[in-house]
């Protein structure tokens, strides 16, 4: 099955408006030609509509970081999905910053998952272990209890993606990545079957599925090169741009 791939920067809650400007204007310049790669930004929410209207003739696409499920309300310092529709395709739902650092659970991954495709948004979901999880041997049932909770009666419509990464949490910010057999295996093994059980095998083969974890320029093009990587989430490598470029020329 061939899949488009697709590499998506994170950059957390790094660069000011000032500074994400910078960065997409050299990005951009360096990235132009690479057609055979969707690229993805998710920059700080301040960042994101100034970003949406300079890159609105490039391909680069833009995605958030997180949102709320509900669409208004007395939710302070939460952002919601149609605040977001109007400058960006992609919503990242429960990284496991989120999972870890602010309490977001299956439930809620699954609220926002669904909320984001009644939306229009493309959900881009998050799943993976921590260190203590792999080492007791419960990586199986950790992400598969993620994918089928966090995506539980999800209704994706035809014009719409769901995409998924597998971000092992003892890679992410660690300079310790997954080998590209263990991350390729958890996704085939793990992540694609569980989609499969939701969705039906032809939806599954269809799904892209990012790895995400330390993605270094210098360890990317062995991900990329596996059958079930379908490209990266990156964070660190992401705020540089010629660490950036170089990793989405290997995914392309
Ligand atoms: C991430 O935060 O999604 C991530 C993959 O970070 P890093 O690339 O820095 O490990």
């Amino acid at each position: 099955m061939d899949r488009r791939p697709m590499v998506a920067g994170n950059w957390k809650m790094h660069k000011t408006v000032a500074e994400a400007l910078a960065l997409i204007n050299e990005l951009e310049a360096a990235l132009a030609g690479l057609s055979q790669v969707d690229v993805v930004i998710a920059p700080p929410f301040l960042a994101l509509v100034p970003l949406a209207e300079h890159l609105r003739q490039s391909p680069i696409g833009l995605a958030a970081q997180n949102m709320h499920w509900e669409t208004a309300g007395a939710y302070t310092g939460e952002v919601s999905p149609v605040m977001l529709t109007d400058y960006c395709r992609y919503v990242i739902i429960g990284h496991s910053e989120r999972r870890a650092l602010f309490g977001e659970t299956d439930d809620g991954v699954n609220r926002k998952a669904k909320s984001a495709l009644a939306h229009g948004l493309d959900p881009i979901v998050c799943v993976g272990e921590t260190l203590e999880q792999k080492e007791a041997g419960k990586t199986a049932d950790v992400v598969s209890r993620q994918v089928r909770a966090g995506l539980a009666d999800l209704d994706v419509p035809a014009s719409a993606e769901l995409i998924l990464a597998y971000e092992p949490v003892w890679a992410i910010g660690t300079g310790l990545a997954a080998t590209a057999d263990d991350a390729n295996d958890v996704i085939e093994v793990i992540i694609r079957p569980a989609v499969a059980h939701l969705f039906g095998e032809a939806r599954a083969s269809r799904l892209r599925v990012l790895y995400g974890g330390s993605i270094k320029p210098d360890n990317a093009a062995e991900l990329f090169g596996m059958p079930g990587i379908d490209g990266g989430l990156v964070g660190g490598a992401s705020l540089k741009a010629a660490d950036f470029v170089a990793i989405a020329r290997a995914a392309a």
